[in-house]
């Protein structure tokens, strides 16, 4: 394959012909009475592929993280302790909710964030621990769940990036007090922008309508007991959502086939590290990445920069979040190391194996490591 005339994308979806004739119906048919007929089937359906007894549409994945925090009553004076690696959105909401998001190392091998180090982070004002299954890949829920219950914290899932991932025979999501996900454009299912919040706890539950209802008092209508939040989907994206849904494990398959062929091409590579995947888990290989272990001919940057020369498009691995302004820099050193030196390469649903192929000869030139054997 030459140089692709078009930008090789870091993601992209899979549209077929049920989205588009699911999206159509919701056009035509879902007014008056059916207003919510996508909605609440979506939700159902939803529920019911995670292993979850409650599920409610949401505006997306930072939504459900807000709305879960706020139903759990977290806000000011509280501790939230969630990964250093994780998407910005995690710590966005503890500090909208006036709490104080306190950052732990990852695993160096998942890139989930460390259990053994969560423990040491707890204070008298730790309320809930935010596992985040990082670019698809699960976190190590028992060891998690077991410190919350040992110290009574609550515990929010952040598994927006891991819809059809699986952890000792269950999903990510269903393990904690609230499951949180995306749909966003890059997300391996997706409504455009979107999520869901799911839940076992019925009060819970209830206390999440009713939050996500403005804090309307449920008998009397415009009046209002708390001030609230208005997260939901509408019902043409739930139709998109249903569609993707009943297609999920055709794309996490995908996913894990590109993978596959990245890790047959780069593998070898001495010095470099890829995507982990525990016995008993099943990671749905949101993002294929690299990790740079050691001094190559370039940094990180320059091989982002380079590769885009050669038309093809990366991104870097999130930062570590102490490191941003409004935060006390932590010595996170596995976090540093990884969020410094990794880059998704790109994972899109309608990725070619000639393009993984193309992208793999690219990266081992810019590398120079020899061409594979
Ligand atoms: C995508 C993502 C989010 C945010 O989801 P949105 O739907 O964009 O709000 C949060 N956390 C992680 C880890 C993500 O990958």
């Amino acid at each position: 394959m030459n140089k692709p005339k078009k930008l090789i994308l870091t993601a992209g979806p899979s549209i077929g012909q049920k989205e588009i004739a699911y999206v159509t119906d919701a056009i035509k048919t879902g007014w008056n009475e059916k207003s919510y007929w996508y909605m609440r089937k979506f939700e159902r359906e939803f529920a019911k592929y995670i292993g979850v007894k409650y599920a409610r549409t949401t505006t997306g994945g930072t939504g459900s993280l807000w709305l879960g925090l706020a139903a759990l009553g977290i806000g000011p004076g509280d501790e939230v302790i969630i990964p250093e690696i994780t998407y910005f959105a995690c710590s966005d909401v503890v500090m909208l909710l006036g709490a104080k998001p306190v950052f732990v190392d990852i695993l160096k091998d998942t890139w989930c964030i460390d259990p053994q180090k969560i423990e040491k982070a707890i204070t008298k004002k730790t309320k809930a621990i935010m596992p985040v299954h990082i670019y698809g890949n699960p976190a190590e829920m028992d060891e998690i769940m077991h410190i919350a219950r040992k110290y009574k914290l609550s515990v929010v899932e952040d598994a927006c990036p891991a819809v059809g991932a699986v952890y000792k025979g269950k999903k990510p999501g269903s393990f904690g007090d609230i499951g949180a996900f995306s749909f966003q454009g890059a997300k391996i299912m997706v409504t455009g922008f979107g999520g869901m919040i799911v839940t076992n706890d019925e009060r819970l539950f209830k206390k999440i309508l009713y939050l996500n209802n403005h804090g309307e008092d449920e008998d009397k209508k415009f009046w209002q007991t708390s001030v609230g939040y208005s997260f939901e989907l509408p019902n043409i994206s739930c139709a998109l959502g249903l569609a993707q849904l009943e297609r999920i494990e055709e794309f996490v398959a995908k996913k894990r086939k590109i993978f596959d062929w990245y890790h047959e091409r780069l593998g070898d590579i001495n010095g470099i590290s890829m995507n982990f995947e525990r016995p008993n888990t099943r990671s749905i290989r949101w993002m294929s990445s690299i990790i740079l272990d050691r001094n190559f001919d370039t940094d990180r940057d320059k091989l982002r920069i380079r590769l885009k020369d050669e038309g093809i498009d990366t991104r870097p691995f999130f930062y570590p979040i102490s490191m941003f302004p409004m935060y006390k820099e932590q010595n996170t050193p596995v976090a540093h190391h990884v969020g410094l030196n990794g880059i998704n390469l790109p994972s899109g649903l309608n990725l070619t194996l000639n393009q993984v192929d193309f992208v793999c000869r690219k990266v081992r030139k810019i590398l120079k490591v020899a061409r594979r054997k």
